[in-house]
């Protein structure tokens, strides 16, 4: 079929890359023949954001936990300085419309898996404690998965707050649409969500 690899860049929009930074990163990729897909920065790492919305205030879980997980140090200043540039924060999905709506079940289970380096099960896409881990990939059964992701007090938690739709990107124009509210209705209009998702062959 003659298909050429796929190559996609991501670019993580902060509060203070999308002047001159996005035009030439966007420049360069293109010249290179691949594809620019800007997405909003958000809070990616799971452990983090649970953390963030305790320390904050924000968490509506009152559930099992685990205890590795309770006993975590506090953010680090570069994590607060980090999030302080986002666009796209782990509560906004506890607000307006979103902070009616609840998933019962994680969307990814039955359709990703996520590896580790060592080979072992990841509970998540955006889990990234080798603790969080579910089992030896090679001689898990995939059902074992599915089962961690209902009953694992993480995803429970997760779900809880609706981190599941804030880490799958759920609500495309929403988020847009915040972005644009948080930053400047001004914004030039290709800075938005997977502003330009097409790929090209190289
Ligand atoms: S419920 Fe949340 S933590 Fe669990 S697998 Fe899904 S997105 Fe990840």
């Amino acid at each position: 079929m003659k298909a050429g690899p796929r190559v996609s860049v991501f670019y993580h929009m902060y509060t203070d890359n999308l002047g001159e930074d996005f035009e030439r990163m966007k420049e360069y990729v293109e010249s290179l023949g691949f594809s620019f897909s800007p997405n909003w920065s958000r809070s990616i790492c799971m452990e983090m954001s649970l953390k963030y919305l305790r320390e904050n205030g924000y968490s509506r879980y009152h559930g099992e936990t685990i205890k590795w997980f309770d006993d975590m140090p506090p953010l680090t200043d570069a994590y607060k300085n980090g999030i302080k540039r986002m666009i796209y924060l782990p509560q906004d999905y506890l607000e307006g419309k979103w902070g009616e709506f609840w998933l019962d079940e994680c969307p990814m289970n039955g359709r990703i898996i996520n590896i580790r380096w060592n080979g072992r099960l990841s509970l998540c896409s955006w889990t990234f404690d080798d603790r969080s881990s579910v089992s030896e990939y090679l001689t898990t059964p995939i059902e074992q998965l599915w089962e961690a992701r209902r009953s694992s007090p993480i995803c429970k938690e997760c779900l809880a707050n609706n981190c599941a739709s804030y880490m799958n990107y759920f609500d495309m124009d929403g988020i847009d649409q915040a972005a644009r509210n948080r930053l400047s209705p001004d914004l030039a209009s290709n800075r938005k969500f997977f502003g330009d998702n097409e790929t090209a062959a190289p």
